[in-house]
């Protein structure tokens, strides 16, 4: 169980279920019938307290609905990357750390009503077709990365199932907009396309992580403990994909220009 701190401010400290620190704020209120949660992109999590109300109660709740405001909160960490980038653009070039590459793009016109991306020679994609179609581009980008993602993370993926002796039924790579990982009980593992935005290191991570769940579904002590054992460094990786979105352009996520 973890248990929120507070200070004299109305400035609380949560720790959430996935490892994740979190600043609230508590504002007092003499309208307020009862307690109330909200989570916002622009404010985080602020609870609402009627006048009196001890800092305990409001505590105990927070509390028990972490598992919850950390889902909420990992929501608006994806959404929070497209807003800051608003016009969508075709991109000239971009690297994908995780696989140490660097690709341009070329683009070119044709009479086609659609538009394709496809290696063209090392380092360079082209891109064909209706390019005047800024989202069309980046949809086609999307597709090549998804194609390219899931030759790359195959490989990986049986690597660390191999050096772990941990086991995996099936491998799904797709563009979740709010997820890096899946793992049902059955072993089906599910893995964010963009991950290769990402420093090996975390890739690495966040396959572990999902290989630990054919283990323990949940994220229970237990689950950590297999994880420590796979991964030493878990801990700290872990901290770090609170922040890993911003390390994906925001053509790369689906349908970046219409959530807009
Ligand atoms: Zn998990």
């Amino acid at each position: 169980m973890t248990t929120p701190a507070v200070d004299a401010s109305g400035q609380a400290h949560l720790d959430l279920p996935d490892g994740r620190g979190l600043e609230f704020e508590i504002r007092s209120s003499a309208k307020a019938r009862s307690l109330r949660l909200k989570v916002s992109a622009r404010d985080g999590l602020v609870v609402i307290a009627p006048n009196g109300v001890e800092r305990g109660r409001v505590m105990q709740l927070v509390a028990s609905k972490a598992d919850w405001i950390a889902e909420r909160l990992s929501e608006f960490d994806a959404v929070r990357h497209l807003v800051s980038d608003a016009l969508p653009v075709r991109p000239q070039a971009f690297d994908l750390p995780a696989l140490a590459e660097s690709w341009r793009v070329e683009y070119r016109p044709t009479r086609s009503q659609t538009v394709g991306a496809r290696t063209d020679q090392p380092g360079r994609i082209l891109v064909a077709g209706a390019i005047e179609d800024v989202e069309a581009c980046q949809a086609a980008l999307r597709r090549w990365l998804a194609r390219h993602a899931k030759v790359a993370l195959s490989t990986w993926l049986g690597n660390v199932a191999q050096q772990t002796g941990l086991c995996y039924t099936d491998l799904a790579v797709k563009n979740q907009r709010t997820r890096w990982g899946s793992c049902t009980a059955h072993g089906r593992v599910s893995l964010n396309c963009k991950l290769l935005f990402l420093p090996r290191e975390l890739v690495r991570y966040v396959i572990a992580h999902e290989l630990c769940h054919t283990l323990e579904s949940n994220h229970s002590s237990r689950f950590w403990a297999h994880l420590r054992q796979f991964e030493p460094g878990s801990d700290a990786l872990h901290g770090k994909m609170r922040d890993a979105w911003k390390l994906v352009p925001a053509w790369a996520q689906r349908g970046s220009g219409s959530l807009l």
